[in-house]
């Protein structure tokens, strides 16, 4: 085996770089003459526009959205390699010591997202432009997908739960949900999830029973949607600006469940289950299985789901879960930032009967929808001389899905900018396969890359640009075999 060595992986290629990092259309920064002729060729090729044959338009989706985050350094004298050009174009700049090519010159690379939010763009402007819309979507029925990927340490927890005083998308998408529905929220326990996926109504009597019921109970105890806030972060989800969403349908009843997941070394774990931890004899965590319901939609079978009337609710599961997790990985010696979280918000409505007081007690006429934040495992690739040996499974399989939804990504954005029709493959891992309807072209798909500018990122920067300049121009067929020669070659460096 092959020790790590410092130097970018792509310098110890037998064939030009270029050839892999095929450039999105903006000029590069700089244009090496030297290049020999199939480089060239490489570079000449356009990338292919949307064909939109007529009367088609309708068919085409709105095609994944991958956005960037450029986090500020941590110390201001710190050597910066990535450089913010304009509203949608970022460049890197290679540090001291790295050469790229032959010739030893410098390789400055620029790339574009759809949108490249710099190091001053506060939470509330990301949410707006990133995470607003899928709230939107959500309060209408439709569903949403939106992941934060990038390496340790660039900001991806940051950016989609924040720090205090300083709430991320989840609590303002939360608060956004509950600023829309506010007034018409069912009551608790009229809507009930079953072990199906789907939804049941109970009448508002038996609703009440329950309530009265389990506010009996010592254990668990019944929620409060008025309790204040834990103080521990009480100021996470204070967000002040007021946001809601436009035309929320009135005559309809609103019920929010939510569950979050981890998924690590390619099992499932639920985050919300109550089973209490003991840190003497721990006992391994169960992991849960992935089903198909019979809307062909997929879930993970038996895990909890929440009923949540407020922010303040829904954010205290959300900590719960966050802790749970941080205790587990503590005690099993798991890496965290080897794992994916999901959190999901389903939205659940049903109209009221014609009279407007009450639920419509028709299963049928129930809309469930669900918005789906995800942050995902480090894109950092295995220091082998560090990785110890119980440890390179895990980071092998942990890449292996990370490298799976690059792959289904890729093609998503093919099969939704060129109408066409590719086999997605999301089976490959659980992180995908239960995505599998957003990969079959339902719902939108948003990635927010994070990124450190940090000088010492910077190989690791590079690898997400060259994966993200794949989705982001996606890539025609002629063009493919790099993309196979790509993929293993990355995979002969994760080992
Ligand atoms: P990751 O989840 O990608 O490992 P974190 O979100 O934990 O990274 O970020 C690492 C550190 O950097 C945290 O202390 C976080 O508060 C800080 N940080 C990240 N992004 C930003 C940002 N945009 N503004 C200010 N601080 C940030
Ligand atoms: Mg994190």
């Amino acid at each position: 085996i092959e020790s790590w060595s410092p130097r970018p992986w792509f310098a110890r290629l037998s064939f030009p770089p270029a050839l892999l990092l095929s450039e999105p259309d903006v000029p590069r920064a700089r244009q090496d003459s030297t290049e020999p002729a199939v480089m060239k060729s490489a570079k000449a090729k356009t990338v292919r526009k949307p064909v939109i044959k007529k009367g088609s338009q309708t068919n085409l989706k709105d095609p994944v959205g991958v956005y960037c985050r450029v986090r500020p350094l941590s110390f201001p004298d710190q050597e910066c390699c990535v450089e913010v050009i304009n509203s949608i174009t970022l460049q890197l700049h290679t540090p001291e010591g790295y050469r790229l090519n032959r010739n030893g010159d410098y390789k400055e690379t620029q790339y574009s997202f759809k949108r490249v939010f710099g190091t001053h763009t506060t939470q509330k402007e990301l949410f707006d432009v990133v995470a607003n819309p899928l709230v939107d979507d959500l309060i209408h029925g439709k569903n949403g997908l939106l992941f934060t990927y990038g390496v340790t340490g660039s900001g991806k927890t940051y950016t989609m739960t924040g720090s205090p005083g300083s709430g991320g998308l989840l609590p303002r998408c939360l608060n956004m949900i509950f600023n829309s529905i506010g007034s018409f929220q069912a009551k608790r326990y009229v809507f009930k999830s079953n072990d199906r996926n789907s939804m049941e109504i109970q009448c508002e009597v038996d609703a009440l029973l329950e309530r009265q019921k389990r506010e009996a109970l010592p254990i668990p105890k019944t929620p409060s949607s008025k309790r204040q806030a834990d103080p521990e972060f009480a100021d996470m989800i204070n967000v002040q600006e007021f946001c809601k969403a436009e035309e929320v349908d009135e005559d309809s009843v609103y019920g929010v469940f939510v569950s979050y997941i981890e998924i690590y070394n390619n099992y499932i774990y639920d985050l919300l289950e109550e089973v209490q931890f003991d840190p003497i004899k721990p006992k391994l965590p169960q992991s849960k299985t992935l089903r198909e319901d019979k809307n062909h939609n997929m879930y993970v079978a038996g895990c909890t789901e929440v009923e949540v009337k407020s922010t303040e609710e829904a954010f205290e599961v959300f900590w719960r879960g966050q802790k749970k997790r941080r205790i587990a990985n503590t005690h099993l010696n798991r890496e965290s930032s080897r794992s994916h979280s999901v959190f999901s918000i389903k939205l659940v409505q049903a109209p009221l009967d014609a009279d407007g007081d009450n639920v419509l007690q028709e299963k049928e006429q129930i809309t469930i929808s669900q918005l789906s934040l995800v942050d995902l495992a480090g894109s950092e690739r295995t220091n082998r001389t560090k990785a110890e040996r119980n440890r390179l499974r895990e980071a092998g399989n942990i890449n292996q899905s990370l490298m799976t939804l690059r792959t289904c990504m890729e093609v998503l954005r093919e099969n939704q900018t060129y109408g066409t029709n590719k086999m997605v493959p999301y089976r490959d891992s659980k992180l995908t396969h239960l995505f599998k309807n957003y990969f079959d072209g339902e719902g939108k798909v948003r990635m927010i890359v994070c990124v450190n500018p940090k000088a010492e990122d910077y190989e690791e920067s590079l690898v997400i640009d060259v994966y993200l300049s794949y989705i982001q121009f996606g890539f025609s067929r002629e063009n493919n075999y790099l993309d196979v020669a790509f993929c293993k070659l990355y995979r002969f460096i994760q080992g």
